[in-house]
């Protein structure tokens, strides 16, 4: 089970930031007004896995910089029904619409691969907490049993994931 499966499910995927091929990250949106993303690979572990769900049917996801951002980059821009600019990706949006069937499917497996909620603490003491626990985590997972040997490592299980996507993708983070 992971976070929210009745909401991140195929049918709601409306488009992806990067590669198909390079763990994107895939966009959610629900007929009710919800919407949410999963991060495959971030730099930060805290930023990996699924957000929080939202409900907001004024939600719009968009490459055109608005005018209340200004940064001038054509790149994903999430706004808030309210208007505000509160997300910005790393990437373009590309809509579903626009992907292969064979695209869909690997894009799909982000559900599968991330089946947890992003911690994502706000403060940034607690970020760092956060990021060092995950390196104490690792440590423990690929520490040396006696006898020398070590254990398999289930990474998805563990939370550990974001770490391997890392020395896979060097270049996202
Ligand atoms: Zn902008």
């Amino acid at each position: 089970m992971g976070f929210r499966d009745d909401f991140f499910v195929v049918g709601n995927i409306i488009g992806i930031t990067g590669k198909v091929q390079e763990l994107p990250s895939v966009y959610f949106r629900s007929a009710a007004g919800e919407y949410g993303h999963i991060t495959q690979v971030h730099k930060s572990t805290y930023n990996w896995g699924r957000t929080r769900v939202t409900n907001d049917p004024g939600w719009v996801i968009t490459n055109a910089c608005p005018r209340q951002c200004g940064c001038g980059r054509v790149a994903a821009h999430e706004i808030s029904g309210a208007g505000r600019v509160f997300h910005k990706s790393r990437s373009v949006f590309v809509k579903v619409e626009t992907l292969s069937a064979g695209d869909l499917d690997v894009v799909s497996e982000a559900i599968h691969r991330c089946p947890y909620q992003k911690s994502d603490p706000h403060s940034r003491d607690a970020r760092r907490a956060e990021e060092e626990r995950y390196a104490q985590e690792w440590d423990q997972a690929h520490a040396r049993l006696p006898g020398g040997r070590r254990g398999a490592v289930d990474f998805t299980a563990s939370g550990l994931a974001n770490k391997v996507f890392g020395i896979a993708y060097p270049d996202r983070v």
